[in-house]
């Protein structure tokens, strides 16, 4: 089937509330076909100073705006955004390969964040705390820390800002964004539905470039009050370090490896289909995707020989077709690790169940991948693997799950299928993990808490903790 469509746009950075190149541009590619479709400006340093300058000024601005008109704004953008859904999504196909309707839900789900942090942007409470003395008053006053800079990667172009963002605005900051470069144009069209549903210049600025040397520019500078990351671990130790060196406040949203504890009366008939789905969903580039499966003994079986059903099932191809169940990996650096991930599994002893292997030379798309029986020193085990691969192993016991579980450094997402209260009780008490979902999947929405624990970092991107992180509590005591 062809799939004839719009051209993909040239993106501009977004600096004081104008559209302008920078200092060269980087190529964006289809992942689905590997050509060239577009290209990103490149912000050079003195684009980062006029970002800069225009998030100084657009802080004084958007600070004194009350919370009632804050929300009102933020309205506004997610009912553009609802408008836009369909032209956006299919230039986040485009660039990043994920299937339509998913790039869809993706776009509509930013709305509803959006929403989420309108209605908060009213509710940042200070307190009146008891005096000791008649005559005195003693007040907490919430006010927004300062300009942000909001560093977020391909795999959710839109979803990865859209929280940052959403809780930067609604706490009164101002915010420099430096969105992704493999996938700039759908995260450009959501800030551009904030720029015309009337957010002052400069409030909101845009960038991409080396993202290296953005990061190190923009997280010492002096204007900048806060940062926020999302991405592996390893860059975030190091954004954390150099924003520690300054003394500025972090939220760190790294990578995970998330387990997925199957006791032994569980149902599996639920179990299987809800995890393939959840496994497969952005071929497996998602940070709270499910990566080590371990299934008690009694229903290994049944669980592995559905789960490598479900995985050769889904349909693997160009977003932009119909029946589209996974696309493309986004870049093919994960084409390489999962590569290596799996032959060195499979030189240990793993077995291959299902897949294993690039599809094609055209196009990053890798086979849904089962591996079960996988060594605990294999190094699939002990790193993220990012893509679409699934290791199956059994266990003897609970408590051999939950000791597998906690295992690794990691602490992000886990899941739980078991149809025992107890067994539920007991997870929730022990898995280190900061989202656990039970029987169900139930993460990422915008009134709950996401986040992890451990070498994934800290801070929350949802729920009524996520605005907190953009302000600063003051206290003021007064007599008279
Ligand atoms: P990477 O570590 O090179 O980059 C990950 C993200 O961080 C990208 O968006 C990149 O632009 C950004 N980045 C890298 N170095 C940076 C720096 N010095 N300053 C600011 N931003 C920087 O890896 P990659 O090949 O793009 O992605 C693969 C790995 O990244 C995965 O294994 C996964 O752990 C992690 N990742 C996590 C998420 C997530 O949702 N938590 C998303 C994308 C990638």
């Amino acid at each position: 089937m062809s799939h004839t469509v719009q051209d993909y746009p040239d993106v501009q950075l977004l600096i004081d509330g104008r559209w302008r190149d920078g200092a060269g541009w980087i190529p964006v590619v289809d992942p689905a076909t590997e050509e060239e479709i577009g290209r990103v400006a490149r912000a050079d340093t003195a684009a980062l100073d006029s970002a800069l300058a225009a998030a100084a000024k657009g802080f004084d601005i958007w600070k004194n705006v009350g919370a009632f008109d804050r929300s009102k704004l933020l309205r506004k953008a997610a009912e553009l955004l609802r408008e836009r859904a369909e032209r956006i999504a299919r230039l986040l196909t485009r660039e990043n390969g994920k299937p339509l309707a998913q790039a869809k839900a993706e776009v509509l789900a930013g709305a509803d964040v959006i929403d989420w942090f309108a209605e908060e942007a009213r509710r940042q409470y200070g307190q009146v705390i008891p005096a000791r003395q008649p005559g005195v008053t003693q007040l907490t006053v919430k006010l927004p820390v300062g300009p942000v800079a909001a560093f977020t990667p391909w795999n959710f172009p839109i979803n990865q800002v859209v929280r940052k963002l959403s809780a930067a605005l609604a706490a009164g900051c101002s915010i420099i964004v430096k969105a992704p470069e493999e996938t700039p144009a759908s995260p450009a069209e959501l800030i551009r539905a904030f720029v015309d549903a009337g957010l002052p210049d400069g409030v909101v600025n845009l960038v991409y470039g080396l993202p290296a040397e953005i990061s190190e520019y923009l997280i010492p500078h002096p204007v900048i009050r806060k940062i926020s990351f999302t991405g592996s671990t390893v860059v975030g130790k190091q954004l954390a370090a150099l924003a520690g060196q300054h003394m500025k406040r972090a939220t760190m949203e790294l990578g995970g490896h998330a387990p997925v504890i199957v006791a032994r009366d569980a149902d599996i008939g639920e179990a299987v289909p809800t995890m393939a789905m959840q496994k497969f969903r952005n071929a497996g580039q998602v940070c709270a995707s499910p990566t080590r499966f371990l299934i008690e003994e009694p229903v290994f079986g049944p669980f592995l020989d559905g789960f490598a059903a479900a995985a050769k099932a889904v349909k693997v191809g160009n977003g932009l077709e119909d029946g589209i169940d996974m696309g493309p990996l986004s870049n093919p650096r994960r084409i390489a690790a999962l590569e290596a991930l799996v032959s060195d599994a499979v030189d240990r002893g793993a077995r291959l169940v299902a897949g294993g292997s690039r599809i094609g030379n055209r196009g990053w798309f890798f086979e849904p991948t089962v591996l079960a029986d996988v060594p605990v020193d294999a190094r699939i085990m002990n790193e993220e693997p990012f893509g679409p691969v699934a290791v199956v192993n059994r266990v003897a016991s609970l408590d051999e799950a939950i000791a597998e579980a906690n295992r690794l450094p990691y602490g992000l997402a886990a899941f739980a299928w078991t149809r025992t209260s107890a067994v539920a009780d007991r997870l929730s008490a022990e898995v280190e993990a900061g989202m656990l979902t039970i029987n169900h999947l139930g993460l990422a929405l915008p009134e709950v808490p996401f986040g992890g624990i451990k070498d994934s970092g800290y801070g929350t991107e949802g729920g009524s903790a996520a605005v907190e992180p953009y302000l600063e509590t003051r206290f003021v005591t007064r007599r008279g």
